[in-house]
């Protein structure tokens, strides 16, 4: 389409340019720090959403019913009842509610596509056999593919920040095409650098490699990098079983860098092992609140630990999904989506799940109200990872990651407290736009900056590959 017709198409539509904006080639000077051979990410400009019900997620501001707010070069620069912004292009935001974009913060991006060789319904065809048989087949370009079709979902879904746990690091190369995944699509994260998926328990990770992507990145907004550590209490094999001295080992190496740590945990053995070999602490975040006791909410919040919880599938796990009880005690949680090939990317459900496990765990006796339940999957979140100075709230001078849900459509019509409205009814198809650090990236159910269909073909093509190697039927 050019200019001119995205233009008239503009005009006739009674919008501004906006659209024409986010759609047209950036110019040189909006162009993206990505990897050469990146596709252009659109420029970040400057726009203001109008008249949208605001919800701040900074205590500080608060919310509007009817509001603005105003970003610039990925900056938000303005909000409140009515902003002055000339110059900036309009977005009416009338009939949406616009809030900061949700933060995952545990994400195995790299299974995406395997969801094609899944059956819920077959034992040998679930997440685990899967995932391990096929995943130690994976090329660099799999690895890519994988994740450029998670972080497509997350988007579509109004994830502007995920963390994207890669526990099938395989060589140098793999790390690097996950890292260019993330960068190419334009979505905040960390990149939790991990294990290869069948690495011996005694080998230990590739921490010379970890260094150097330490150095890569360097100083970045848009990406931080941390490690996963492979699981410590033997409670799931495929995932490692490394003993105590090399948990040590390789837990002292991540610090060594200064890089934050996140490990799976299937109950209170992981804790107590955690423990005696005195590895805990703030830098340590643990994923899936199942089978603890108080003794361990108790410990966890004594050295700032903080948890992930994936609503969604940990709703089907054995056991007891415990992040009521860590939250009482002071523990510091947030929402995660786990994966996409199981699950689905769908916050709004996560948040309901959550409230309703605390209905059916404590007749709703503990305050988990609708407001906290949003905090959790935003601010939340990006306190979990360490991007609260730069998103998760809707604050003058944070970079602009924001969207817009609709609440008009037949299932939200009329709505009441808008909190309850997300959490309650709303669906991941009423998200209008999704900006990520001032760039519009999914605007009307479409995407702004890549070819879903391509990367869906990509992916089914790495998919045929990783069968044939695997010998999978
Ligand atoms: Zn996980």
């Amino acid at each position: 389409m050019s200019k001119d017709e995205i233009d008239r198409r503009a005009v006739l539509a009674g919008t501004t340019a906006l659209t024409a904006a986010a759609l047209l080639p950036p110019t040189a000077s909006a162009q993206t720090t990505a990897p050469a051979g990146s596709p252009a990410l659109p420029a970040r400009g400057e726009f203001v959403v109008r008249g949208a019900h605001v919800l701040s997620m900074d205590p500080s501001i608060g919310d509007f019913e009817s509001g603005d707010v105003h970003v610039r070069d990925g900056v938000i620069v303005g909000i409140g009842l009515s902003v002055q912004a000339p110059g900036a292009t309009a977005i009416d935001g009338k009939g949406t509610i616009c809030m900061p974009g949700f933060v995952d913060t545990h994400w195995h991006h790299w299974t995406t596509f395997l969801r094609s060789v899944m059956r819920a319904d077959d034992p040998k065809k679930t997440y685990f056999p899967v995932t391990f048989a096929l995943g130690v087949h994976y090329t660099p370009e799999d690895s890519y593919r994988a994740v450029r079709l998670g972080l497509a979902e997350a988007l579509s879904a109004g994830v502007t920040t995920t963390h994207n746990w890669a526990h099938n690091v395989r060589s140098p190369a793999h790390a690097d095409a996950e890292i260019k995944a993330m960068r190419d699509s334009g979505l905040r994260g960390r990149f939790a650098y991990g294990p290869a998926q069948g690495m011996p328990n005694t080998q230990p990770m590739d921490f010379a490699d970890i260094a150097r992507v330490k150095r890569d990145i360097g100083k970045d907004q848009m990406l931080t990098l941390g490690v996963n550590s492979r699981n410590i209490d033997g409670s799931n094999a495929s995932r490692g079983a490394i003993n105590a001295d090399m948990a040590k080992k390789e837990w002292s190496a991540a610090r060594e860098l200064g890089l934050p740590i996140t490990l799976h945990t299937n109950g209170s053995a992981s804790i107590q092992l955690l423990k005696d070999a005195d590895l805990l602490g703030p830098d340590v975040q643990l994923v899936h609140p199942l089978n603890t006791n108080a003794a361990d909410w108790e410990l966890l919040a004594k050295h700032g630990v903080h948890y992930s919880t994936s609503p969604l599938g940990e709703a089907g796990r054995t056991g007891e999904m415990q992040f009521i009880e860590m939250m009482q005690a002071g523990v510091k949680v947030s929402m995660s989506i786990d994966n996409v090939t199981a699950e689905r990317c769908d916050c709004f459900a996560c948040m309901h799940m959550m409230q309703t496990i605390n209905k059916h765990r404590t007749g709703g006796k503990f305050a988990l109200t609708t407001k906290k339940l949003v905090e959790v999957a935003t601010i939340g979140g990006a306190e979990d990872l360490g991007f609260a100075d730069i998103t998760g709230s809707l604050t003058p001078g944070k970079r602009a990651d924001l969207i817009l849900v609709r609440t008009t459509a037949p299932h939200m019509g009329d709505i009441g407290d808008p909190y309850d409205a997300l959490v309650q009814l709303a669906q991941p198809s009423d998200i209008e736009l999704v900006a990520v650090d001032g760039r519009i990236l999914h605007r009307n159910r479409q995407f702004t900056a890549l070819e879903y269909g391509k990367l869906v073909a990509d992916g089914a093509q790495s998919v045929t590959a990783l069968k044939a190697k695997a010998k999978w039927s």
